[in-house]
């Protein structure tokens, strides 16, 4: 059930070393939601500090499995915090030329659109990023002798097709790489923003169409990957007018609970493939670069990670925040979330229930528990 399991069975010989960036990762635990607890359990779920979080262990309830992250930010964390911790950080390097991409991994109902697009009251990092693109390229001295251009694209990998969403009418996009090792995507919908609400002006309607759309072709919002680019081109005033594109991915992912479909005993790619190989296929990338060894980072396995090729790994910034829910409903797909969002964990010797959950029945959890394991 480890997917760091399956990238260590890829074979590396010592001395490799290629030197790409890491994939910063950050968990965010939304808050206890009484509706989706109907037994009323309490969380399974808490955060330690602002690094550390711990679980109960399912295999032994006097136990909790801890784990370390980049960040953890608790179910107080604002959406404002988020950004400024795990996003704001990486965006100047776009203005530079550099390319980098947030993405919003979890199960479904943990809390990625929320991360990402949030709400009118509590917008999230989308608004915010895009917000303070616009204000870093305004904040450019005219003096550096430079102009900007911001431009953006829509798009949904769903099924192992890249549909265009400010053009719905289009069909499965080819992805390029070009003599620079540039990825393109020819024929996508390219639209120059001058401002913030132009901006909303097109995302508002094309991220619309994709709920709605939902309902009807089987959730298809928790199996398709939404993804933003913005594309940020900086142009030499003077000869020989050099230009600089950067582009910032930011990504609402599919659920990652179709994972566990494939069992216990570790993901599959045969199984787990049709069913989203975008994001086995991810799992394994950010593995690879993550664990610094890989000689083969394995873009091309799937059509987010070929597109993702040029801005996650290599000179690119990324950023991974993992969604996760408290409640028991969700146990396995946090455990799996987590397992994949860590490198290193630690099963402790101390009961969960002492402190902040006064009343926790868990035995009664345990049991639960494990008439869940027998039956997925
Ligand atoms: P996902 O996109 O991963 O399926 P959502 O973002 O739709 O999950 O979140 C599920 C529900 O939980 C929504 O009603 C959302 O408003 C709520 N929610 C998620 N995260 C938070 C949070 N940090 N604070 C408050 N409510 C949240
Ligand atoms: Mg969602």
């Amino acid at each position: 059930w480890r997917s760091s399991d399956m990238a260590q069975r890829v074979a590396v010989p010592d001395g490799a070393n290629k030197k790409t960036s890491r994939v910063r990762v950050a968990v965010r635990l939304r808050p206890y939601m009484d509706n989706q607890d109907e037994k009323d359990l309490g969380p399974c779920v808490r955060g330690l500090d602002s690094q550390n979080l711990e679980i109960i262990n399912w295999r032994n309830a006097t136990e909790t499995v801890k784990y370390h992250f980049d960040a953890f930010h608790g179910e107080q964390t604002t959406q404002q915090e988020v950004f400024l911790s795990s996003v704001k950080p990486i965006l100047p390097h776009i203005l530079k030329g550099q390319n980098a991409s947030v993405f919003a991994y979890g199960p479904t109902g943990a809390g990625k659109t929320h991360t990402m697009m949030g709400s009118s009251d509590q917008p999230g990092v989308i608004p915010r990023a895009v917000g303070e693109v616009f204000k870093l390229v305004k904040a450019k001295d005219e003096d550096e002798g430079w102009d900007y251009s911001i431009g953006m694209s829509y798009l949904e990998i769903y099924n192992e097709k890249v549909l265009d969403l400010l053009s719905p009418s289009s069909q499965d996009l080819p992805i390029r790489e070009d003599k620079d090792k540039n990825i393109l995507i020819p024929g996508l919908t390219l639209t120059t923003i001058s401002s913030f609400s132009e901006f909303d002006k097109h995302f508002v309607p094309a991220s619309l169409n994709r709920t709605t759309a939902s309902t009807k072709l089987n959730q298809r919002s928790s199996r398709s990957h939404a993804v933003l680019l913005i594309k940020v081109v900086r142009t030499q005033r003077v000869l020989p007018h050099r230009q600089l594109t950067g582009k910032l991915y930011l990504i609402d992912l599919a659920g990652s609970e179709d994972n566990r479909r494939t069992g216990n005993q570790g993901i599959r790619l045969k199984e787990s493939g049709a069913i989203n190989l975008s994001l086995f296929t991810l799992s394994k990338v950010v593995d690879s670069l993550n664990s610094g060894t890989a000689v083969r980072v394995p873009y091309r396995d799937s059509k987010l990670t070929r597109l993702l090729q040029d801005s996650l790994g290599g000179s690119a910034h990324s950023v991974m925040i993992t969604n996760i829910a408290p409640e028991y409903k969700y146990y396995f797909d946090t455990f799996n979330a987590l397992n994949f969002a860590s490198k290193s964990k630690l099963i402790v010797n101390k009961p969960f229930t002492c402190e902040t959950v006064a009343v926790l029945p868990v035995k009664r959890a345990k049991e639960d528990h494990k008439a869940g394991v027998s039956g997925t």
